[in-house]
């Protein structure tokens, strides 16, 4: 295998390998356990490895060791790993392409960036950001930079809190609206972080998921719910979770902040 210099796969040692394959064992026994502790089949929940600060090197192990779904927090890193990661592998080798899914806050302006690597965008929150990349996808449909329209999950802030990002329960029907009024998207679910503080973890995903449940019944297609990390994956589960985003569990403690 050979790759661009910066993204050398060198780096990972047979060490890290082991280490990420255990880890990712391990996820994996986690999300088996909890689907059948909730009568859920094994196969209905996503595992989507979140890859903020983690090296080109280290998803293409990832891949190798049969992920396929990667999440990331900044536009800018995510574009340079979504580049490396492909020069890392081979043009029509065995295994999957990665799926690249974008969980971070956007600037309008990195809206069109975003939409030429995006394969979702997990973190809509407002109605600006909607019309941005709604006029992004459109303009990157019409130079044949993207096949098709822009999937999105709304993000739902359960305890209201604009520093996290999320919308509140009441303006969810709205936003949704507007997001299927728009060519250029594809209104898929609903994300959700879990508050830090201030109410029972329980209690939180049991909120999220009758938001999701709203959602859902107002607009049939939008079957996703995101919710869940390495802390909570197994509660969330227990509540309907149909994607796990999980970072530390898998790759390890992040060397670089990043929220
Ligand atoms: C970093 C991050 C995660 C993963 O968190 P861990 O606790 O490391 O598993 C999940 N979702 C979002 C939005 C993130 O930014």
């Amino acid at each position: 295998m050979t790759g661009p210099p910066g993204g050398s796969p060198d780096r990972v040692t047979p060490e890290r390998v082991a280490e990420l394959a255990e880890r990712l064992a391990t996820v994996r026994a986690r999300i088996a356990d909890a689907c059948a502790a909730a009568g859920r089949a094994a196969d209905s929940v996503d595992l989507l490895a979140v890859t903020k600060t983690v090296p080109a090197a280290d998803v293409a192990v990832l891949l190798d060791l049969g992920l396929t779904e990667f999440g990331e927090n900044r536009v800018q890193e995510a574009g340079e790993k979504v580049a490396a990661v492909a020069a890392l592998r081979p043009e029509s080798g065995p295994g999957a392409d990665p799926r690249w899914f974008f969980v971070g806050g956007v600037q309008r302006n990195k809206a069109k960036a975003v939409v030429r690597w995006a394969d979702r965008v997990d973190s809509v929150d407002s109605v600006r950001l909607v019309d941005a990349l709604d006029s992004a996808v459109r303009r990157a449909l019409d130079t044949g930079q993207r096949p098709d329209p822009l999937p999105v999950l709304l993000q739902y802030s359960v305890d209201g809190d604009p520093a996290r990002g999320g919308v509140p329960r009441a303006d969810l029907p709205a936003l949704a609206e507007h997001v299927v009024a728009c060519a250029g998207l594809r209104l898929d679910g609903l994300m959700a972080v879990a508050p830090l503080t201030g109410i029972h973890v329980d209690e939180a995903f049991a909120d999220i998921a009758e938001a999701a449940a709203e959602l859902r019944s107002a607009h049939p297609a939008a079957t996703v719910l995101s919710a869940g990390m390495s802390g909570d994956l197994d509660v969330a589960i227990r509540h309907g979770s149909t994607v796990v985003r999980v970072g530390t569990a898998l790759v390890g403690e992040r060397r670089l902040t990043s929220r």
